[in-house]
């Protein structure tokens, strides 16, 4: 005699737990986590944008800004709340305008959608913010931070990871004039790692500056900035001999074969960043490239991040994890995955002089990750 896969779990020790909640998330009497119970049905949602202010200007081999409007996202039911943030990034072709539509569209789908169901929900957005991966990462950000405060556990401690494991993490110096980089050398005093940005005409001239301040281990960002293979690999040979460890995009994206030919030469590993958005992205850069820095903001939030750390393992890759100038929410959200990450490069936030929030700390490089539910960061917005 068969007997139906409902049938068969009803008969199980096991299964009757399973068949239970298989039977409250579906039906009509709702989901309890623990000794909470939950409503059936979705979120409220609501989002607003927040300006950012700069402390210094910040250039990089692309643009420069005095201030950041990011949009925060905030999902609310059953009285708790998960808050999220969109740092939009015009090399994607994402604006301020195009994150609230995106957002706007996305917003049914979380009104109807179980949270509990967030893989599912996280496949469907995928479809609704086609191309829009900052307004995707705040609403995956937001919900995350939910599923964690709705199970009173932290997301890291959801996801397995020890919080304790993260590498340190790089402070980033834009591009500046040789003045302005050696104050912000001398600021940046408390972290024991830079990151660099270079890639325009005055590579020369801003090392000097940085190491006329320090020794530190220094990390160098191009943003595609070196157009010549010949001449990238001379200045990556020339940073490497400077205490340089390792250099990230060194030229823009179309030149994947060049890179391929600078990566089997240089003595550092190269890391891809605006090359690579989401995990589907990554196969094809295993030969170029040493490893890659994964953003949430470009991932499209926490569940592409983490699909996107599996897949660079399974290739052998080194995983750099970055961020853009963003609030302590979105770093925070980051500095979850940082435990299975080589190089940690959570900054954004500490760029910024009017934080609303408060969240992952950053103690000799260290992060410090907070013990609260969720995310884990208190604020408002
Ligand atoms: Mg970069």
């Amino acid at each position: 005699m068969s007997m139906s896969r409902k049938e068969f779990l009803r008969t199980t020790g096991k299964g009757l737990v399973a068949a239970g909640a298989m039977a409250a998330a579906g039906s009509g009497s709702g989901y309890a986590a623990g000794s909470r119970p939950f409503s059936n049905g979705g979120f409220k949602v609501d989002y607003k944008y927040k300006r950012l202010t700069l402390k210094h200007a910040w250039t990089i081999a692309r643009n420069t800004s005095t201030y950041k409007d990011n949009v925060f996202v905030r999902l609310e039911k059953d009285g708790i709340v998960g808050l999220g943030e969109a740092a939009h990034n015009v090399r994607y072709g994402e604006t301020l305008e195009s994150t609230y539509e995106t957002i706007e569209k996305a917003k049914p789908l979380f009104e109807i959608t179980s949270p509990w169901h967030f893989v599912d929900l996280g496949e469907k957005l995928q479809k609704v913010c086609e191309g829009q991966t900052a307004a995707k990462a705040a609403l995956d950000m937001a919900l995350m931070d939910w599923i964690g405060k709705a199970l009173e556990i932290p997301y890291y401690r959801l996801l397995g990871l020890d919080a304790k494991k993260a590498p340190q993490t790089t402070f980033s110096i834009g591009i500046d004039t040789p003045e302005v980089i050696r104050q912000k050398v001398r600021e940046a005093e408390p972290y024991p790692l830079l990151k660099i940005k270079l890639g325009k005409d005055n590579d020369k001239e801003i090392m000097e500056a940085v190491r006329a301040e320090t020794d530190k281990t220094l990390r160098v960002d191009a943003n595609e900035g070196w157009k010549d293979k010949e001449e990238c690999l001379r200045e990556i040979e020339w940073l490497a001999e400077n205490g340089v460890d390792v250099v990230e995009q060194p030229m823009p994206v179309e030149m994947l074969e060049e890179t391929a030919w600078v990566r089997e030469r240089s003595p550092i590993p190269v890391i891809a960043d605006e090359s690579v958005k989401q995990a589907s992205d990554i196969p094809k850069l295993a030969q170029a490239f040493d490893g890659i820095n994964i953003k949430v903001d470009k991932a499209g939030g926490l569940q592409e991040a983490l699909r996107m750390i599996w897949m660079a393992r399974s290739l052998d890759m080194k995983i750099m994890l970055g961020c853009m100038v963003s609030s302590s929410l979105s770093i925070t959200a980051a500095a979850h995955l940082s435990p299975l990450v080589d190089y940690p490069d959570l900054d954004g936030h500490l760029l910024i002089s009017n934080d609303p929030f408060q969240g992952v700390e950053v103690r000799d490089g260290w992060l410090i990750l907070p013990d609260r539910s969720g995310l884990g960061c208190l604020g408002e917005f």
